[in-house]
């Protein structure tokens, strides 16, 4: 091994799975041990410290780690020889993109995956598939460990702990023990002012935001107080001494290419609410006459289904998003939300779609060539579990004919199948589940011609958010633009669009 030639990198991050062996920074030097220990040892020396990435944060995905990305990012563009890890799981805990993503950059790279254990050379077939193995292994894991942790939350709000990471206005986090909870802050009074300003002075809530503001009290986490700041406070329970869980969960939704997290109001029977540790700020029956004022039960959004398959993808010449709206007793139509001030025209929703469909037909020998590629990464795991499959099954036959022949006792065989049968049961979930991820749900997993493509989009049974995915896997952006001056029939001034494919 030549030394002058061969660079090495050292990847280091705590998983939820050592959940109990110590705090990041301990987790860390111990693993840097071992790697240094083995680098020393194995590969001609010590990877040096510009060398090194250490994970602080515990991002779930690539897009949260920062390191993981400039890793990635050196080993596309430096003569990197392997990246050192204590298994394979720390590059990804086995989402199926982030997987993709990984297997990709260091096959590509040719850059080796090092572990004490095993080095696994990605451009080599074997190796990646026992790799890919082992990056499902952590997402079984994985599941398994978050589902243990969420018991363990909900366990700690039925005791009457804050577990939120923050304080609600008016309160601070405060140490009990082992958990926490909540204690008054200095701005407790603002709360009861407000709570006062609405419930007895029967102002309204613009008339509470402003009265604030003109007083200069400064809102949580703004400039300004609004309505919806002021509307959260008088709506949540939490100032009578109670303790609210999964009024707002974090929801993890694919969309442009990434996964976004929002965090929509839960149905009402999904909330868990308890008696907090900590003192109240409010009386109920104050809480009680807020919500009265509000109207029996509070106002909560319905989430509606998304209808328009151009969401996010078509835009007006000015800038601003063209949003669908459906007049009643009238045809769904197409309009830029800042139509008052740029002075474009709406259009009939079915017009633009016909323009957008036949143009895109116009393009048709490009697009197949492009979809075809990008569904061919996708089904590699499902592959590899089919082919692990079929390789047990063979080894069991074997294992059959072993016990036949004489050469293995009933005790070992019977041992060897339980294991084998454990591990074809979860190989077979897995595939299962994989096979799910696959279905024409969501179609971007596909291989579509455009002509397909089309069809489905005139298949009123696909709903908007596939055709959208779909859209996305070949169209960029596309640009409306009406300015027609004829003021006789609205419905009908010209448009044109212009379309950017990827
Ligand atoms: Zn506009």
């Amino acid at each position: 091994m030549d030394k002058q030639n061969v660079r090495y990198m050292m990847y280091l991050r705590k998983s939820r799975a050592d959940a109990e062996s110590g705090s990041v920074e301990e987790v860390l030097s111990r693993h840097y041990d071992i790697l240094q220990r083995f680098a020393a040892e194995k590969l001609g020396g010590a990877v040096k410290e510009d060398m090194i990435f250490r994970e602080i944060v515990s991002g779930e995905t690539i897009d949260d780690r920062p390191e993981m990305k400039k890793l990635l990012r050196r080993i596309s563009s430096e003569d990197i020889t392997g990246v050192l890890a204590v298994d394979p799981q720390r590059l990804s805990r086995g989402d199926l993109s982030d997987c993709g993503t990984v297997i990709r950059s260091f096959r590509y790279t040719g850059t080796l995956v090092i572990t004490p254990q095993k080095t696994f050379d990605l451009q080599d077939k074997f190796d990646r598939k026992l790799f890919e193995m082992e990056l499902m292994r952590g997402n079984d894991y994985l599941e398994y460990v978050r589902e243990i942790m969420h018991r363990g939350r909900i366990a700690s709000v039925n005791q009457g702990n804050h577990i939120a990471s923050s304080a609600p206005f008016g309160y601070r986090k405060v140490r009990d023990g082992k958990t926490h909870t909540l204690s008054p802050g200095s701005d407790a009074g603002i709360v009861r002012l407000i709570f006062e300003l609405w419930t007895k002075e029967k102002l309204s809530i613009s008339a509470i935001a402003d009265r604030l503001n003109e007083l200069h009290i400064s809102p949580p986490k703004a400039e300004m107080w609004c309505s919806q700041s002021i509307r959260s406070i008088l709506r949540n329970p939490v100032y009578t001494g109670k303790i609210r869980w999964n009024y707002r969960r974090s929801v993890k939704k694919f969309m442009d290419g990434c996964v976004i997290s929002s965090r929509p109001v839960s149905p009402e029977n999904e909330w868990i609410l308890t008696d907090g540790k900590h003192e109240a700020i409010i009386s109920a029956e104050m809480f009680s006459d807020s919500l009265a004022r509000f109207g029996t039960s509070p106002r909560t959004k319905r989430a509606s289904a998304p209808v328009n398959p151009f969401a996010g993808l078509i835009r007006c010449s000015c800038g601003s998003a063209m949003v669908y709206q459906k007049p009643k007793n009238s045809s769904p139509r197409l309009h830029c939300i800042s139509q008052k001030k740029c002075g474009s025209r709406s259009t009939l929703y079915s017009a633009a779609e016909k323009a957008i469909l036949d143009a895109l037909k116009a393009v048709l020998p490009d697009i197949c060539a492009a979809l075809t590629k990008s569904s061919r990464s996708s089904d590699t795991l499902a592959d590899t579990l089919r082919k692990e499959i079929t390789s047990l099954h063979t080894r069991q036959e074997k294992l059959c004919s072993l016990l036949e022949q004489g050469v293995y006792s009933e005790e070992l065989f019977r041992k060897r199948n339980t294991a084998l049968e454990a591990r074809l049961t979860a190989l077979t979930a897995a595939l299962s589940d994989e096979e799910e991820k696959l279905s024409p749900a969501l179609p971007e997993k596909q291989s579509f011609s455009l002509h397909e493509a089309l069809c489905l989009f005139q298949d009123k049974n696909i709903p908007a958010d596939a055709k959208n995915l779909l859209l996305r896997s070949f169209v960029k952006k596309i640009v409306y633009s009406c300015h027609s001056d004829h003021h006789d029939k609205w419905h009908s001034a010209p448009f044109s669009l212009d379309i950017y494919l990827l």
